[in-house]
């Protein structure tokens, strides 16, 4: 019987299969092959009296160190339009995170009851021109809920973006009832929250939501540097046609990047942003700051 390991806690995996949940062990191998289940692996098991042993873990498509989770395929990339303000340079590294583990990516910016216009945003309009599907949000009064349930079904979805923009709150809505807390950071550091828990996947509809926030580290210094720029979308069309075939986009003459940057077809902050990049991991300099929770 095959299923998808939902939650593991203390020696035990709980596998959600068709429509139930098992909870399981795991087969003493796994042990010798030095590979131990983690959630989101999908599995072959063998249930016994409501007692389930995991026989076999199917090849990970991809596996997410923090949180530990295999097999997400999607991330909505959540900032708030204001309350906290849009820390850029933020955003663009939990993309660049994203794009580096193959995730499908939705930018959402809730929060928009608090503004007049969207349309004129600048952060807005830089991300759109990166070719990222951009979503809208009210999550505390549930607009915009409905659209995102679309994109779930079918997917294993991590919520990426820092503290206090909205994240506990969608998910709350999403799943119908009070699953996270919400509230300002310092009232959920009173009641602590930011103990140590590992992570479970909710269903939601025909898809699953990965419970812990993504990325707790934003340390992007182990990426190479010749693969900074396939975590840059807009760039794509424009690979290969540079004069130098090992062109880094960056001091060389004749790049087409910086001549497309030119004429206003890539943007010119994503632009500096991944210059920012290069130099950083080319002195192998990790990044400390922000707060990725
Ligand atoms: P998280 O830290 O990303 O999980 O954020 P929370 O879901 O805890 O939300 C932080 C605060 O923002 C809470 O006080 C929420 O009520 C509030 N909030 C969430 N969504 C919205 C929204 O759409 N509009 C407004 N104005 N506030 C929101
Ligand atoms: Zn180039």
């Amino acid at each position: 019987m095959q299923g998808i390991i939902i939650k593991g806690i203390g020696g035990f995996y709980y596998v959600k299969s068709e429509d139930k949940i098992i909870e399981c062990k795991a087969r003493g191998k796994f042990r010798h092959n030095e590979l131990s289940p983690m959630v989101g692996d999908e599995v072959e098991i063998k249930e016994k009296n409501g007692k389930g042993v995991i026989e076999d873990i199917y090849e990970r498509k991809n596996m997410l160190i923090r949180p530990s989770v295999a097999n997400v395929t999607q991330a909505l990339v959540v900032f708030a339009i204001k309350n906290p303000d849009i820390n850029e340079d933020l955003l663009n590294r939990f993309l660049m995170l994203c794009e580096f583990n193959k995730l499908d990516i939705i930018v959402c910016f809730n929060k928009t009851d608090l503004i007049d216009c969207i349309h004129e945003n600048e952060v807005v309009n830089m991300i759109k021109s990166a070719g990222y599907k951009v979503m809208f949000l009210k999550a505390k009064e549930g607009e915009g809920i409905e659209e995102l349930r679309d994109y779930l079904d079918g997917n294993v979805t991590v919520l990426c973006g820092p503290s206090g923009v909205g994240k506990s709150t969608i998910i709350n809505t999403l799943a119908g009832k009070n699953l996270m807390e919400t509230g300002n950071i310092s009232e959920k550091l009173k009641r602590g929250k930011h103990t140590t828990r590992h992570s479970e996947l909710l269903q939601i509809g025909k898809g699953f939501i990965v419970d812990t926030p993504g990325f707790s580290s934003l340390d992007t210094s182990f990426i190479d540097k010749e693969d900074v720029q396939d975590c840059f979308p807009e760039f794509h069309d424009y690979l290969g046609e540079c004069k130098f075939n090992s062109c880094l986009h960056y001091k060389e003459p004749s790049c087409a990047i910086k001549k497309e940057v030119e004429n206003g077809n890539i943007n010119s902050k994503r632009y500096d942003f991944y210059v920012k990049i290069i130099e950083e991991v080319s002195q192998k300099k990790s990044y400390k700051g922000g707060d990725g929770r």
